[in-house]
């Protein structure tokens, strides 16, 4: 039986259902991340899950018990929020125990619990602070230290690392990877970021328009995309799709038939840039991004394709140089004229 159970959960604002019965089954110690484009439902997904707003339609249950109309406080779970939400006049120590408190909670168990978060989050020196005393990074860990006290059943993230600079980010994205590791408990989180979603998912789940695209591991997702939505949401930069129609016959032998007046998706590696006349494709170069590990080459071809290839070799070419390409058609995805996968 699942941990967390979502069936057929319903959410409207007015007359727009935002949520469109979503069935989803979380098992006990999973990291789920909820992705998607801005207003595809997420953080109302993760909402409904922490009882901050009114479930419409469905059911929602913890450990097999009916949790839909629960309040919020009675649910055993907690919620870091990417406004980190902190009490400003209250110290780290106040902030991290006041659930406790509020609770009764002996403060001798309170002061253990305090300083055990503190310790795993490396912030033991920063407990009489006040939260404007500290930078974004560690107000974001004060938020979580605050969530782990409690011990809850479900961890909900909703962005949490969206107002800290990229590197913060990578290095906070890390911390919370390990402490899933620590702690192993159940965590739902929201991103529009998928390289948090790829690292640190066990299952990411892909939404769109309030209704579920797919649910897969993050190499489930990469390699093997439900459709043409997942397939170029997932993947930096986007995998390249281009009507069938606008490849050379011999560039794509073989398209299955149901891809035909439909596309094919190469992922950006997978489109290897000569600087020869012997590949099957002729092009012009739009645009060079040396990364340093990695270039990426933009390209557009004879029949108006518009592709970009990702090596790691570094390249002199520049913007209008004549190339020709290589195309991986082996590890190309096929979709029909609506976007759903083929296969070949
Ligand atoms: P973002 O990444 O931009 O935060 P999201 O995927 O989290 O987006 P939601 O905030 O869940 O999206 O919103 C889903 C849809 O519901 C959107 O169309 C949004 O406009 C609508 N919506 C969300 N909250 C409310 C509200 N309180 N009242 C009315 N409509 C709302």
């Amino acid at each position: 039986m699942a941990y967390l159970q979502l069936k057929g959960i319903e959410k409207f604002f007015g007359e727009h259902r935002a949520i469109k019965g979503i069935d989803l089954d979380i098992q006990p110690g999973e990291f789920i991340v909820f992705v998607g484009p801005s207003g595809c439902g997420k953080s109302t997904l993760l909402r409904l899950i922490a009882g901050l707003e009114h479930i419409d339609g469905g059911t929602l249950s913890l450990e097999g018990r009916d949790i839909t109309h629960l309040p919020s406080s009675k649910r055993d779970l907690a919620m870091v929020f990417q406004s980190y939400a902190l009490y400003p006049h209250m110290s780290v120590f106040e902030n991290m125990s006041f659930a406790l408190k509020l609770a009764k909670v002996d403060p001798k168990v309170i002061a253990e619990k305090v300083n055990r978060a503190a310790d795993i989050l490396n912030l033991t020196p920063y407990l009489q602070r006040t939260p404007k005393e500290l930078s974004g990074g560690q107000r974001q860990r004060v938020a979580i230290g605050r969530a782990i006290v409690r011990a809850p059943k479900v961890f909900l993230f909703d962005e949490p690392l969206s107002n800290l600079d990229a590197a913060l980010r990578g290095q906070t994205r890390v911390e919370i990877a390990k402490l899933h590791r620590d702690l192993g408990a159940t965590t739902i989180y929201v991103t529009h970021d998928q390289v948090e979603a790829m690292t640190l998912a066990d299952r990411v789940v892909v939404l769109r328009d309030g209704v579920i695209e797919q649910v897969g591991t993050p190499l489930e997702l990469y390699d093997k995309p439900a459709n043409q939505f997942v397939a170029q949401f997932i993947g930096t930069p986007q995998m390249n799709v281009v009507p069938s129609a606008q490849l050379p016959a011999a560039a794509m032998p073989l398209v299955p038939p149901a891809a035909q007046g439909g596309s094919i998706g190469l992922r950006p590696e997978t489109v290897v840039v000569r600087q020869d006349d012997q590949g099957l494709v002729r092009g012009r170069v739009d645009l060079v991004e040396a990364l340093g590990a990695e270039t990426l080459i933009y390209v557009h071809t004879t029949e108006g394709a518009q592709l970009v290839a990702r090596q790691s070799e570094r390249t002199h070419l520049s913007p209008g140089d004549a190339v020709t390409l290589d195309l991986a058609t082996g590890q190309a995805h096929w979709f029909d004229s609506s976007g759903r996968v083929v296969t070949a």
